[in-house]
């Protein structure tokens, strides 16, 4: 039986248990973490880095001690096209010394290094928490290397303890529009932006082969896939596709008052969100050809890929998923999903979700299901237990979790290596879910069942 005595008092708010607070208004989110907690979610620089790493020809530069330079490349999935410099990490590599004499000095001298050794058009140089300690000047730091250098060189404050997540986010959608800004707004022209698809394992180049089908063309991808040119072409587009709300609603707004560029949120995961949204962003559109291409098209990917999730679904009978992701907007785009194969939905919490969207998860879960914000690790194994789940989503911290409870994991997260998003990522999510959750290793290391490891 759930325990609430277990959970810490300053937790109780954070989770909320249906049976006990139907209205959707009972939970506590968008709040700092509890200091010295275990929190599953990442800091404010991490936030910021989810956002911009994905700019292939920026470079990085991590001003603070060497581990936080840890968010590379190669534990993130954002594919490029063109240019790979943004695979590397640079950092000040801040040690006992600067602490107490301060790194701005070790932080030009690695802005002229870089310079030295490449040609960069764009440098980000990212705050983490001993800079906000110490209480370096970036912002002059990068001042004068813009000078010096005639590049952008954009400071990027994210102190992680300076906030949530979702304060890094903030953080580096003001770096954008610091880099995208005109002097003058360019005449506008037919076609979107996308934002908040980080191109992981090509995403991004499906969502844009199913605008170009239906004959809208994509101005510039924010941020997955993009350059330093490419992000400066989004002032002129007509309207904005928001695919990760968390990250990028505020950027929207900020292109909507400064550009006028009116935005719709989309979601390419699962069927019925993805030809939901190509329907509506051909109505966005405004062009009846379009909306006549759009239904053609959705029509045409139902006939071909729901009979094959049915071939699953057989296997799906009975089973109980957790969820816990980033954003409420991915985690809604979940369950939504799971309810399409027929998996019932008995956990979900994120990191970075809202009222709104915690209201929403409200509604599509059954009354018994456990609804949480900003879990840790304890948190999260106990409900999973206690609610038989068969599966957790979520992302790298996640994992080792769920396979030491004896669960079934899918990476739903930045590292994962195969797309998704879209009717193909569809079927790749329902055949993974598939394999992991009736792979026989469950059975052999918990004989009947794996609820009670
Ligand atoms: S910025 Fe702070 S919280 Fe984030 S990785 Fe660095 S030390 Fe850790």
């Amino acid at each position: 039986m759930r325990n609430e005595n277990d959970i810490l008092p300053e937790r109780a708010e954070s989770i909320r248990f249906s049976q006990c607070s139907g209205d959707g208004s009972g939970i506590k989110c968008e709040a700092e973490s509890i200091s010295g907690s275990v929190s599953q979610r990442a800091c404010v620089f991490c936030g910021a880095r989810v956002v911009l790493n994905p700019i292939t020809d920026a470079f990085h530069i991590v001003h603070g001690p060497i581990g936080c330079s840890s968010y590379t490349w190669d534990i993130r999935g954002s594919l490029s096209s063109g240019e790979d410099i943004y695979r590397n990490s640079y950092s000040t590599d801040l040690r006992e010394r600067d602490v107490i004499f301060g790194g701005e000095k070790k932080l030009t001298a690695a802005i002229d290094e870089v310079m030295s050794m490449h040609s960069p058009k764009l440098i980000f140089i990212y705050a983490t928490c001993i800079v906000g300690v110490i209480g370096d000047d970036i912002v002059a730091v990068c001042k004068a290397a813009e000078e010096k250098y005639a590049i952008r060189v954009i400071p990027v404050k994210s102190p992680g303890f300076s906030g949530t997540k979702k304060t890094g986010y903030k953080a580096a959608c003001n770096a954008i529009m610091s880099l995208i800004t005109p002097e003058v707004l360019p005449p506008k022209e037919v076609g979107v932006n996308i934002l908040g698809d980080f191109n992981l394992a090509g995403e991004m180049w499906i969502i844009k082969n199913y605008l170009r089908i239906l004959g809208v063309k994509a101005i510039s991808n924010i941020t997955g896939d993009a350059t330093s040119e490419s992000l400066k072409k989004a002032p002129s587009a007509q309207l904005n596709l928001v695919q990760c709300a968390g990250s990028m609603t505020y950027l929207a707004k900020q292109m909507e008052e400064d550009f006028d560029i009116p935005f719709i949120k989309v979601s390419f995961f699962g069927v019925n969100d993805t030809s939901d949204s190509l329907l509506r962003i051909a109505y966005a559109m405004g062009d009846a050809e379009m909306v006549r291409k759009a239904k053609a098209f959705i029509e045409d990917e139902k006939n071909r890929v729901i009979p094959l999730l049915n071939k699953y679904k057989r296997n799906f009978e009975g089973k109980k998923a957790a969820i816990y992701v980033g954003g409420g907007f991915k985690a809604i785009s979940l369950i939504r999903q799971f309810k399409e194969f027929g998996i019932k939905t008995v956990m979900v919490g994120t990191q970075t979700g809202n009222k709104e969207d915690y209201e929403m998860i409200q509604s599509l879960v059954e009354d018994d299901a456990v609804v949480l914000d900003d879990a840790n690790p304890a948190e999260l194994e106990s409900f999973m237990k206690e609610m038989g789940a068969d599966i957790l989503v979520g992302g790298v911290k996640e994992r080792p979790l769920a396979y030491k409870l004896g669960i079934a994991f899918c990476d739903h997260n930045h590292e994962r290596k195969h797309p998704l998003a879209g009717y193909e990522g569809t079927l790749n999510f329902a055949s993974e879910i598939n394999l992991s959750m009736n792979s026989p290793v469950w059975e052999i290391i918990s004989p009947g069942g794996n609820k009670n490891v």
